[in-house]
């Protein structure tokens, strides 16, 4: 009988501890469902980790971008993240914040110019890359840190 009463006193500990887990896991993933852009990016936590590898966090340090031009696909160069993209050629103008209404061609590594690979972590998610990495000089940049 006591070994009856103790086993039920776990059991009940232990559906309380996962139905705390489980309320702790909707307050973390709330935020992430309210579409968050390039322009609405919140500024990251302050990078704690001891890293070896040069590289930046956060689309305000997004390394330098080559976008398509969506009227007449010249390319145009965006130094920083909220600089206005003026095509060179046709004269379109956008907003910053419209980096993800155009076609990304390439990010460019701010150490040592290569054309960086870049890609998505949470496709559902966001509609513009979330790391971008220099194969040449391991210069990494990532939208935000691990949630
Ligand atoms: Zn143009
Ligand atoms: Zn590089």
């Amino acid at each position: 009988m006591p070994v009856y009463v103790e086993r039920y006193h776990v059991t009940g500990a232990l559906h309380a501890l996962l139905a705390g887990l489980k309320r702790v896991g909707n307050r973390l993933v709330a935020p992430l469902r309210r579409g968050e852009g390039p322009n609405k990016f919140r500024l990251s936590s302050v990078d704690t980790a001891t890293t070896t590898i040069d590289g930046s966090v956060g689309w305000r340090n997004r390394p330098p971008a080559t976008l398509a031009c969506p009227q007449c696909d010249s390319e145009i160069y965006q130094r920083h993240a909220h600089d206005t993209i003026d095509c060179p050629r046709c004269r379109a103008t956008f907003d910053g914040n419209e980096f993800d209404d155009l076609e990304l061609i390439a990010f460019e590594c701010p150490v040592c110019r290569t054309e960086m690979r870049h890609g998505t972590r949470h496709p559902e998610r966001f509609g513009f890359p979330e790391w971008a990495t220099c194969d040449a000089c391991r210069y990494h940049w990532e939208f935000r840190h691990s949630y």
